[in-house]
């Protein structure tokens, strides 16, 4: 098992010594790129090439800043498609390192799934990807990248048909909060990329202090909490991190979190058969949502190896949806490409030693 490794500091846009990349910046930090040698007129310019027509010919950068400044596209180092239409990208970083990004469609909406981290520090019981540790912190640029390659390889366009950002690859989002804020500016700037704010969700796994941070941001993401118990023990069991973040905290931070007309937070649950998906932990859930402008998301678990855990019937997940229903929106998310290893908590690489048939990957 790789365990945590330091995580590299908000590196910015710079790699290989005094090359900046273009995919992360900001407007004003292509302004400020292009300054000694071209007007603001053209940093818009540069700024619709990258992120509006995602252009990505070396072409579109002045030819006076060449030499000094590079696209920092990822590059496409495999993928996997389900047979439900899931793609599971992975995404090779600059250095060497890869991530996941998933893509997946239903009927007139597109969900890009992205990671914030490669693995992650947190220890829940239930995930692969914390069989990996943490290697690293995205770059914001890194971010974004995920999600423009996949904008790209599908011809998506926000403003044609609903197209959905989740941080909930990879990674602990709040854990890298400053890239993923940045990264959410580009992505809703409307010279560019152009997606609605409320369209971009991040998931947590609860960090109280991250939680009131991100409240006060200016522009943010949408809030999703991994709530996954009703009962503090049984929570720290399932997820060790939580005996520093308790659940009544956790739930007081919600309740006072700053929300926005419409808004809500979503709590996610992924059901554990015979561990916190019982009537009485329905009820306690309902309990403990009360006062808070909630949406549920039930996740019945998605196995993979060396998880302790089994997927409850269907009718048990039925069950604790009907209860929960009395008192708050509750649906249940469907698995998506699982077959693939792309569904929530199988982020692990996985790959043609586990049996696994990859197309298409670019070389
Ligand atoms: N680290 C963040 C975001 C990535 S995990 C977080 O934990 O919120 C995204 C979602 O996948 C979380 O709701 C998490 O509870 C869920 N998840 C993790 N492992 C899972 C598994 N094996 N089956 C189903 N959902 C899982
Ligand atoms: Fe990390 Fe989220 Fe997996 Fe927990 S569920 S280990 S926080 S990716």
């Amino acid at each position: 098992m790789t365990r945590a490794v330091p995580s590299r500091p908000c590196a910015g846009n710079r790699h290989n010594g005094n090359v900046g990349e273009l995919i992360g910046m900001e407007l004003a930090d292509m302004e400020a790129a292009l300054a000694p040698h071209y007007r603001k007129f053209h940093a818009r310019k540069l700024f619709d090439a990258v992120y509006a027509q995602r252009d990505f010919d070396a072409e579109a950068i002045p030819e006076k800043v060449r030499g000094e400044l590079t696209l920092g596209a990822l590059r496409e180092a495999g993928r996997y498609v389900s047979s439900d239409g899931t793609v599971r990208y992975l995404m090779e970083l600059a250095d060497g390192k890869t991530v996941e990004t998933v893509f997946m469609t239903e009927g007139s909406r597109d969900t890009i799934c992205v990671s914030s981290q490669v693995g992650c520090p947190v220890d829940c019981k239930f995930c692969l990807t914390a069989l990996m540790g943490l290697e690293r912190n995205l770059t914001a640029g890194e971010i974004v990248g995920q999600v423009l390659h996949v904008m790209r390889e599908h011809g998506l366009k926000p403003k044609s048909r609903t197209m959905n950002i989740v941080l909930m690859g990879q990674g602990e989002p709040l854990m890298n909060l400053d890239n993923v804020l940045k990264a959410t500016r580009i992505l809703v700037d409307q010279r560019g990329v152009g997606m609605g704010e409320r369209r971009i969700c991040l998931s947590t796994s609860g960090l109280i202090p991250k939680i009131e941070e991100l409240g006060q941001a200016e522009v943010r993401q949408r809030l999703a909490i991994c709530l996954n118990d009703s009962h503090e023990a049984q929570r720290q069991e399932i997820m060790p991190i939580t005996k520093k973040w308790h659940l009544a905290e956790l739930l007081e931070t919600c309740r006072r979190f700053p929300l926005k007309p419409k808004e809500h937070i979503f709590f996610e649950y992924v059901l554990l058969g015979g561990v916190n998906d019982s009537d009485e932990d329905a009820e306690r859930v309902a309990k403990l949502l009360e006062g808070i402008t909630a949406k549920v998301n039930l996740i019945p678990l998605n196995p993979g190896p060396g998880i302790p855990y089994e997927t409850p019937a269907p009718e048990r997940v039925e069950r604790f949806q009907r209860i929960l229903m009395r008192s708050v929106l509750c649906y249940v998310r469907k698995p998506r490409g699982r077959d693939i290893y792309a569904a929530c908590g199988q982020l692990k690489r996985m790959s043609e030693q586990e049996g696994l048939v990859q197309i298409g990957a670019q070389a």
